[in-house]
Parts: C-alpha cells; structure tokens; sequence
C-alpha cells in the first residue's frame, strides 16, 4: 500500500463506480483486513465502501438479502443468520478469524475474493447465494458462476451491492472448518446442505473452499445423493466422489495428500449431521 496518494469516501454506489472505472490504479476497500496486506505497487487509490448504507440483513420479497459491508460480526449477531438453513451462516461466522478481525471484515469482501482463507465462500455456496453485481447497471449473478468468471474478477469498474439467498429454503446446512488453531486460516472448508422431501434427500448441496484452487460445488458429489434414500453407504458413495472430483493444493497449511484424504472425512460427517438434524437427531 506504499503508492496510495488518494482515499476517497463515494456518497453513493454510482460515484464509488465512477471512481473505480475512472482509474485502473483504483481499489475498492471495505474492512481493509485483506487489502492492508497488499503489495501491488499499481494501487494509488482506494475507495472505500463502508459509508454507502450497504451493511445490512433483511428478511424481503423472498430473500435474505446482505448489504456486502456488513461485517462478519454482524452476521454472526444476526438472528436471520442463527436460524436460516439451520444456522450455517452463523456457525461459518464463528469459523472467521478471531473476534476482533470479524469487527472489521465485511461478508463482500469475503465472499469478492479467492484468497485462500475465505471461509464464508462454502457456507453461501451451499445456500445457493446471488451476487447482485452493480457496474453502471445492475446484474445478478450467481456465486458458483461469479467463481468461474475470471473476466469479471479482473475487470475493474464494479462491485458487490447485494448478497441473496432464498429464504423459502426449508433444509439443513452445515459447515466445517479444518484448521491447526481455532483462529488459523483453514486448511479445509466443507459446507453441505439437504432438504428432505418424504424419506429421501432433496436439493443436496456440497461445496468446498480453502483446500482447493477456487471455492466450488461438488455437482458431482450432489448428483449421487438427489432423491436417493440416505445410509452410511450412500454418503461414503458420495463423499469419495467429493475427493476424487477436486484438485487440492498444497501451502502452508496441509498439502494437496492430506486435504484430499480430509475432504471424504469431513463430507461424511457433515451429510450425517445435516440428515440427523433434518431428523432432529444428533448426529
Ligand atoms: C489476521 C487475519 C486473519 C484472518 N483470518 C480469516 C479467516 O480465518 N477466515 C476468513 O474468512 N477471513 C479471515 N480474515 C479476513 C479476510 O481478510 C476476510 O475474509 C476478507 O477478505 C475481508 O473482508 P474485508 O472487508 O476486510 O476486505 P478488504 O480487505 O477491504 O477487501 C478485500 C478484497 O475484496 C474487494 N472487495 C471488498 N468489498 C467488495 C465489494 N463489495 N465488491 C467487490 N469487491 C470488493 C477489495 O477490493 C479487495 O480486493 C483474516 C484477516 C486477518 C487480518
């Protein structure tokens, strides 16, 4: 952050864009947890984001829709977020950082990036989350799309105005964290969500975040649990598939071998739980 010669305050989402696309040493900065640690010489300007009345989470016109600088903190407060999808969003909250870091970092800035700490990526994939992206007009997108739209990432010009999930989604969604401290960066993310419709699973739902190059569903793994009768047997099926459907990688926090081996473990026990609870069972 060595160049930065201007920090502008927008008054509104348009004059935020107008800046962004005015320059292309111009970056967007909401809670700064990520960008503090920025080396790109290229960067002069940076235009935060956080007084544009966009932290927010309401229940409206069947959506759970988050303003992008809504805190982690906040969404770990939020009783929307305790008790949709059976409180995922709040158990993936808990999962960020330490207390302090959750005070400042935003749900956009999280869920804008694919740096390999992002934890909140799994939990809104599960849900099935939108991005409404605003560049001069408003789009939505969805964010397993959002991931694979490499154009869209390093176009500047744009940015996160709002968050969407459904809210008439009546299922279970759980999420878990892999990391060697409580507070570490992870080094797997798994989130799975199931409805249950009768005595099988419906709209089953994996993604995975942190171990692998871009967070992302598991179609693969979903494919083998839609309308199917759960047991042990099926969710061993399906977590196996999870493991040999992704390409892990290897940093400082596990290699690509151990999070691979991870991936079936975890994608087990999350399905078990998300069907125990479905059942309101432990599992
Ligand atoms: C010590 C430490 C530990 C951390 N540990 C974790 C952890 O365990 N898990 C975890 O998930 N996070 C962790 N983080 C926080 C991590 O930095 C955040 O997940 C996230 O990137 C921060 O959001 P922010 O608001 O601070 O983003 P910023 O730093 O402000 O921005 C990050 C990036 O997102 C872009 N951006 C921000 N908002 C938008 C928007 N609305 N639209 C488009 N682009 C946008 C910015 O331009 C920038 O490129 C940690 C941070 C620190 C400092």
């Amino acid at each position: 952050m060595k160049n930065i010669r201007s920090y502008i305050f927008p008054k509104t989402v348009e004059e935020a864009v107008d800046a962004l696309a005015l320059s292309s040493s111009a970056r967007i900065v909401a809670g700064g947890t990520t960008m503090v640690f920025s080396k790109d010489a290229r960067v002069e300007t940076l235009v935060d984001i956080t007084r544009l009345d966009l932290s927010y989470i309401k229940e409206e016109d069947g959506f759970i829709k988050i303003g992008p600088t809504t805190t982690v903190a906040d969404l770990l407060r939020s009783p929307i977020a305790a008790k949709f999808g059976g409180g995922i969003l709040a158990e993936a909250s808990k999962r960020v950082a330490g207390s302090h870091i959750r005070e400042l970092a935003t749900i956009g800035g999280d869920l804008a990036i694919t740096l390999p700490w992002c934890d909140l990526q799994p939990a809104f994939l599960a849900l099935d989350a939108e991005l409404v992206i605003y560049d001069g007009e408003e789009k939505n997108i969805s964010l397993a799309d959002y991931y694979n739209d490499r154009e869209l990432m390093k176009r500047s010009g744009w940015l996160i105005k709002e968050i969407r999930i459904l809210s008439d989604q009546k299922g279970i969604g759980v999420f878990e964290k892999v990391s060697r401290t409580k507070i570490d960066y992870s080094t797997l993310d798994i989130a799975v969500y199931l409805e249950k419709e009768g005595g099988v699973i419906r709209s089953p739902r994996i993604a995975a975040g942190c171990a692998v190059p871009m967070p992302r569903r598991i179609g693969e793994a979903e494919k083998i649990l839609d309308g199917q009768v759960p047991g042990p047997e099926l969710f061993e099926k399906a977590a196996k598939t999870a493991k040999n459907s992704l390409r892990t990688v290897t940093n400082l926090r596990g290699t690509a071998a151990y999070r691979s081996h991870l991936i079936e473990i975890v994608t087990r026990r999350c399905l078990e739980k998300a069907w125990a609870a479905l059942n309101g069972q432990e599992a």
